[in-house]
Parts: structure tokens; sequence; C-alpha cells
């Protein structure tokens, strides 16, 4: 029997993944990548900002180590840190090459376009192919995106990929846009050294965060000497000399210039898929982003979308479970996808991470639910990591189904994924309390929340 051609458009998260649950199916993949494979997460995103954050992480324990006896004269080698990280990038994009090799997808270099529904232009250099396909699953992700601010074109602003290439820790950096990647950037840079101004035009940082959460972690960096201006619009960016003047609109309405050697603009991300073509094969789109259901089909039959080109949460993990969800349809299965379980990490000092419902969208929803809160001070591990922060429990009020975790404190992105399950398993504050969690541990701190959504938490008096 002839087996299903697939062709993926795009080698990120989103796009190998697929590719590999297709051919574990049988079958015969494509996969077209005009640039690197693993896409944005693995050479310019998740991977080096977090290997850049954990050299930031490692020069702060060294620093601050005399806490705990250990004193250490740390000198900071951003050229070494910089051959960290891209070592890292590397070993982990040739693992991707491996793994489609092994799975006997076909990679195909060049710029892919739609011809019609089953046939794929592939421009590389000066050569032109087509492949022909019975499914096309479309990976194409999304790309850094500049505001239309005066002067934003000046040579001392950059993007996120302009950031992690830089070939040394700036003096001073102005960051526009208090959202995840401008937050963890500023994480790394302040604990390099580098002095850290945030501008954001909402009134709090990470405006997607639990009020709370956000307000202890902007309290955290702000005790760390970064200046952040909420409810701040930036007007013009003034190049030319050493430093960038930057001229901002205050909430109070009053205008004021900041100077940064770099201003790194980081206002959110556009979605890349002007070079498909979509419209000749009028594949239903809103100003690129790709519209699907929760099969991850789009309008035209055969021709699937997943990852940041469908807008919705861009995350690799969100891309990557897309993916296997695009590719078992793709294969004639029925599986959809549900975001419900789906956790939102941010690696500052200390972590955050949620899952499911924040307060205020529980509030807005008009579900009558409690709430389990307990701090990290009393937390033995966070304690001997001298970190402290909250773990917040969201639950039904009737049947004290957990709808919403929310934690600031050391590992709260490997916690949140117990937190995830139970919410992706409808479990309930009791079935949380009933599992045993190691000591000492953070994760203590998820039971212990949700003792006290029932008052009756053990090591904090109840409310
Ligand atoms: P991408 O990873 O963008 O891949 C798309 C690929 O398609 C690219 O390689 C591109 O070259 C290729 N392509 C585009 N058009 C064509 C075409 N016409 N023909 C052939 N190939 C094409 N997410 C997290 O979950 N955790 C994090 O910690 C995290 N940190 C981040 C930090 C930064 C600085 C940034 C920028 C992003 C971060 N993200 C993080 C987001 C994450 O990187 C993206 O959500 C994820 O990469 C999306 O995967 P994707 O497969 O949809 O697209």
């Amino acid at each position: 029997m002839d087996r299903l051609k697939v062709i993926v458009i795009g080698g990120g998260p989103g796009g190998y993944v697929a590719a590999i649950r297709a051919a574990q199916l049988g079958a015969e993949v494509t996969l077209v990548e005009k640039d690197k494979l693993g896409g944005t997460c693995l050479n310019v995103g998740c991977i080096p900002t977090k290997a850049l954050l954990h050299t930031a992480q490692v020069f702060r324990s060294a620093k601050e180590g005399s806490i705990c006896g250990v004193i250490a004269d740390a000198t900071l080698d951003f050229g070494k840190a910089q051959k960290h990280k891209q070592q890292i990038v590397d070993k982990l994009v040739g693992g991707v090459k491996g793994l489609l090799a092994a799975n006997k997808v076909k990679v195909i270099a060049g710029i892919a376009s739609f011809l019609d529904p089953s046939h794929i232009q592939v421009k590389c250099g000066g050569d032109t192919r087509v492949l022909a396909a019975d499914r096309v699953i479309i990976a194409t992700g999304s790309i850094p995106m500049m505001p239309p601010i005066p002067g934003i074109d000046v040579g001392q602003c950059i993007d996120s990929t302009g950031a992690l290439g830089l070939d040394t820790v700036p003096e001073s950096m102005l960051i526009i846009g208090g959202g995840v990647i401008g937050i963890e950037m500023a994480t790394i840079f302040s604990t390099l050294g580098c002095k850290v101004g945030i501008v954001e035009m909402m009134s709090a940082i990470l405006p997607m965060v639990d009020e709370e959460i956000s307000g202890m972690l902007a309290g955290k960096l702000k005790k760390e000497g970064m200046d952040i201006f909420t409810s701040t619009e930036v007007e013009s960016v003034i190049g030319g000399g050493e430093t960038a003047k930057v001229k901002v609109k205050l909430q109070s309405g009053e205008e004021k210039i900041i100077q940064a050697e770099k201003v790194l603009v980081s206002v959110g991300r556009k979605i890349d898929t002007e070079s498909l073509k979509l419209n000749k094969v009028g594949v239903r789109h809103e100003r690129g982003r790709i519209i699907v259901d929760v099969y991850m089909r789009t309008n035209v039959s055969g021709i699937y979308a997943i990852g940041d080109c469908t807008g919705g949460s861009m995350l690799a993990h969100v891309a990557s479970m897309q993916g296997e969800v695009a590719a078992e349809n793709a294969m004639d299965k029925s599986v959809a996808f549900d975001i419900k379980t789906n956790p939102s990490c941010i690696y500052t000092d200390p972590e955050t991470a949620s899952v499911g419902l924040t307060e205020q969208q529980a509030r807005k929803k008009k579900i009558e639910y409690i709430v389990g809160k307990f701090p990290l001070v009393a937390n033995g591990k966070s304690l001997i990591m001298g970190s402290e922060g909250m773990v917040k429990i969201i639950a039904d009020k009737k049947y004290g189904e957990i709808l919403g975790v929310h934690i600031i404190g050391p590992r709260a992105t490997d916690i949140i994924a117990e937190c995830a399950l139970a919410i992706g398993m409808e479990a309930t504050l009791d079935e949380l309390i009933g599992t045993i969690h190691a000591h000492p541990t953070v994760s203590e701190a998820v039971r212990e929340a949700a003792l006290a959504a029932e008052k009756r938490a053990l090591h904090i008096p109840n409310r």
C-alpha cells in the first residue's frame, strides 16, 4: 500500500515533533526548513536564554555563597558563557537532526510556499523544486516584532536574538516590554552586572500572570536594583552617541529621557507566514495568524497548522503538543488539543510558574472559588536554598476541584508539572492532600497550600 506523503513546513519544536510522530505512524515525511533545525526555541529562544540564565544563577550563587559558608571570588567571563550557550544549542540541534534521520524523515533546506493544497514549492538559493503531498502541516513559527516607534532602528536597539548574541555585558540596558522574554532578559543582564530598566505600557509587568505573583516578582526585581516604569509609553529613541536616549511618557503624564547603552525591544512576536502564499490555497488567517480548530485543521482539507503561527499561547511545549495532535489527525486519527493543562513558566530568580485559572479569571467567569496560600518562608527546602515565595491554589468552592496553581519560588518550573497533572485529571484538594510529598522538598508547599485552602494547614496559622 502507498504510504501517505506528509510535508511539514518548519523545523522548530512544533514541526520536528510533528514530523517524527507522522513518521512513527507510517507516513513518508519530508520536513522543509529555511534556516536551522530546532527553530526559535533551540537557536534563539528557550535554550540559549536558559543557558545564559544558568550562567547568571551560578554567578549569583558564587557571589552570595558566603551566606552558607562558601567564600568565592567570582568573576565573569562572558565570552566563555556565550561559548557554553552555543555548545548546548549545537548539541540539541544535532540531536534533532539525528532524531529526524532515525525516524527516516527527509529534511530539505529551503523556503516553502504553496502552489496548490497538495503541491509545495521549495526555493533554495537558485534552485526550485516541487514536492507533492497528501497532507501538509504548517509550523513556520514567529519572529521578533519591532513596533513603529520613531528611531527604533538606531544601532543601540536590539531584539531578543541580538541580546542573546552580545559579546559583552552592556553597562546599561533599557528593556521595552515587561513580558516574559523582557523579564527573563532583565534577570540575565542585571545579575551579570548591567543596570537594567524596564518600560511597560500596561499597569504591571507580566500582565498575564496572577496579580499577587507578578507583584511579588516586581518587588524582588526592584529590590535588586532594576527600575520598572509601568503605565509608561515609549515616544521615541534617539541614537548617535555612546548611549541611546529613550523618551518616555510616565503615568503622571510627565516626559522623561532614559539613557542606555542598549535598548532591548521586546514587545511581542510577529507570525511568520508571509512566505507561504496562504491566499493562493485559501487557508484562512487573520493578518498571518492561521485559524485552526482543536484538531489543528485549517479550513482547507489536508492542511494543518501548529505552534506560534497559529497565535494563542506562543510556547515551545504547546507547539510540540499541537505537532503530535496534527500528525495523529493527518494520519486519520481523531485527537483534540486541550490547552487546560498548559503550564506557563518564567525563569526568573526566583522562578514563577502557573497553570489553570488565575483569581482574576475565576472572578470574570463568575466561578465560586476558594484560595489556599502557603508562603515559602515556612518551607524548609526553600529556606535552605535561600529563596522565598509562595504557592497559591485556586479551587472550586463546592467540590474542591483544582482550577489553578500559581507559584513563585525555587524550582517552580518543575513543580508545576504535578499541578498540571492534577488539573488534567480534575483532581480535588483532598486528592492532592492525600498524595504523600517527599520531605524536604519545595513541592511540600503545594500540599500545604491545598491544606490551607481547607483551613487545615499544618505549618502556618489558618485564617
Ligand atoms: P519556531 O520555533 O519559530 O520554528 C519555526 C521554523 O519554521 C523556523 O525554524 C523557521 O526558520 C521555519 N520557517 C518559517 N517559514 C518557513 C518557510 N516558508 N519554509 C521553511 N521553513 C520556514 N517557549 C517556551 O515554551 N519556554 C521558554 O522558555 C521560551 N523561551 C523563549 C525565549 C525567547 C527569547 C523567545 C524568542 C522565545 C521563547 N519561547 C519559549 C517561545 C518558543 O521559542 C516558541 O513558542 C517556539 O519556538 C514555537 O515553535 P514553532 O515550532 O511554532 O516555531
